[in-house]
C-alpha cells in the first residue's frame, strides 16, 4: 500500500459517506496539486487506482469534469519489437510540439509495479528530469476487477492532469493486450522482422484492433517481408466506404528514421476520428467497460464471490455435497444482496 499521509488520510466516516467537508477539501488539494503538475501528488492518485481504495470514489468525482481531453495512443506488440524505444521517441516528438505527455506502462502478467519495470526502460530516462512528462508503470494482476477496472481509471487521473498525450504500452501478449488496446483512441501495433510476429499479431486477434501498424528495426533483414506480409492482411479485411484503412509505418526507432512518419500517420488518424464521429464512440464504448467493471466488481463482492467471502464458499460446499442444486444456491445468494451490500 502507497504511503497516504495528510491530505490524503480521510476518516473512514468520511470516506463511506463521501461528503464531509474534510473529505471534500482534501480530495480537491490533491486534484489540484496533481493539476498544477505536482508529480508525487500524481503518482499517489495512481496508486490509489492501483490498490483500489475506497478513496478513489471522491477522487474521481472531482476529476470527472476535467477529463475528456487527452489524447490516448495505446502500444502493443511482442516483447522486444521495440514498444518502449517508439515510446520514448514518441515522447520526444510531443515535446518538441510543447505538449505534455503522460506515459502508462501496463503489465498485466506482473504482480510487481513501481521501479523494476521501468528502471529497465533506459530511453525512458531521457525523459525523467522533464516536468511536462510523467511516466508510471503499473501490474494489473492480482487486483480487484484486474486491467479493465483499473487501466481506464489510470487513464482518467492522466487525463484530468491535464496531459496532452498519453501514450498506453502494455507488455506481454494475449487477450490482456488487445483489452488494454482497446481503451486507445489510437492503437499502435508493432511488428519486427524475423520473430513471425506479423503471424503471430494475426493470431492474437491484434490486427482486428491496429489503428497504424508499425514494421519496426527495419534496418534488420526482413523488414521489407514483415511489411508485404501485413499488408496482404490488411487487406483482406472487409472495409465500408470511408472506413479507417491502418497505414503500415516502417521505422528504425533506435535511429529515430520513420517516427515524423509514424507521428504524421498518428495525427492523420486522430483527424479522421473527429471526422467520422468514430472517437465519440469509441469513447462513449469504452465508458462503458469502465461502468460495467467497476458494477461487476461491486456485486460480486456483494455476492461473496471474492475470495476470502465465506457465505458463496458455504454455498458451494453444499452444492458440491449435493444438499441443494445450484439454481437455488444463486437464489439464496441473491436474495441475500440488498441485506448485505454495503458501499464500496
Ligand atoms: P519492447 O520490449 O517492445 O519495449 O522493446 P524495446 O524498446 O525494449 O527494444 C528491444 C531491443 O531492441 C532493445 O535492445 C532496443 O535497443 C532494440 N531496438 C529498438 N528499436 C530498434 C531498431 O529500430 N533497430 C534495431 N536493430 N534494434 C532496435
Amino acid at each position: 500500500m502507497a504511503d497516504l499521509r495528510s491530505p490524503w488520510r480521510e476518516s473512514s466516516t468520511a470516506e463511506a459517506e463521501g461528503s464531509t467537508a474534510e473529505a471534500e477539501d482534501s480530495t480537491a488539494e490533491a486534484v489540484e496539486r496533481a493539476r498544477g503538475g505536482d508529480p508525487r501528488a500524481l503518482a499517489r492518485l495512481i496508486s490509489l487506482v492501483e490498490n483500489g481504495s475506497p478513496k478513489l470514489r471522491p477522487v474521481m468525482k472531482a476529476l470527472a469534469r476535467f477529463t475528456g481531453q487527452a489524447r490516448v495512443t495505446g502500444l502493443t506488440g511482442a516483447p522486444g519489437v521495440g514498444k518502449s524505444t517508439i515510446t520514448g521517441a514518441l515522447v520526444a516528438a510531443y515535446r518538441e510540439r510543447g505538449l505534455r505527455v503522460g506515459v502508462l506502462a501496463i503489465d498485466p502478467t506482473s504482480p510487481f509495479s513501481g521501479g523494476a519495470l521501468l528502471g529497465d526502460r533506459v530511453r525512458m530516462q531521457d525523459h525523467a528530469t522533464d516536468e511536462g512528462v510523467f511516466i508510471r508503470s503499473m501490474a494489473t494482476r492480482g487486483h480487484l476487477g484486474g486491467l479493465s477496472s483499473t487501466a481506464p481509471q489510470a487513464l482518467r487521473v492522466l487525463d484530468a492532469a491535464g496531459f496532452d498525450i498519453i501514450l498506453v504500452e502494455t507488455v506481454g501478449v494475449g487477450q490482456a493486450e488487445v483489452e488494454i488496446a482497446s481503451l486507445a483512441d489510437s492503437t499502435l501495433v508493432v511488428v519486427a522482422p524475423g520473430m513471425g510476429d506479423a503471424i503471430q499479431a494475426a493470431k492474437a486477434g491484434v490486427l482486428e484492433i491496429g489503428d497504424v501498424f508499425v514494421v519496426n528495426k527495419s534496418d534488420k533483414p526482413g523488414a521489407h517481408e514483415a511489411v508485404k506480409d501485413l499488408r496482404t492482411m490488411i487487406a483482406m479485411a472487409q472495409r465500408g466506404e470511408g472506413e479507417w484503412k491502418p497505414p503500415i509505418v516502417s521505422t528504425t526507432a533506435a535511429s529515430g528514421e520513420g517516427l515524423a512518419d509514424l507521428v504524421g500517420k498518428l495525427d492523420a488518424h486522430w483527424s479522421w476520428l473527429d471526422s467520422s464521429g468514430e472517437r465519440g464512440r469509441r469513447r462513449q464504448a469504452r465508458a462503458r467497460e469502465e461502468i460495467s467493471a467497476i458494477a461487476l466488481t461491486t456485486l460480486r463482492r456483494r455476492l461473496g464471490g471474492l475470495p476470502g467471502d465465506s457465505p458463496l464458499d458455504a454455498l458451494a460446499a453444499r452444492v458440491a455435497a449435493g444438499e441443494i442444486d445450484p439454481y437455488a444456491a444463486a437464489d439464496e445468494l441473491t436474495a441475500a444482496v440488498p441485506g448485505r451490500a454495503g458501499p464500496d
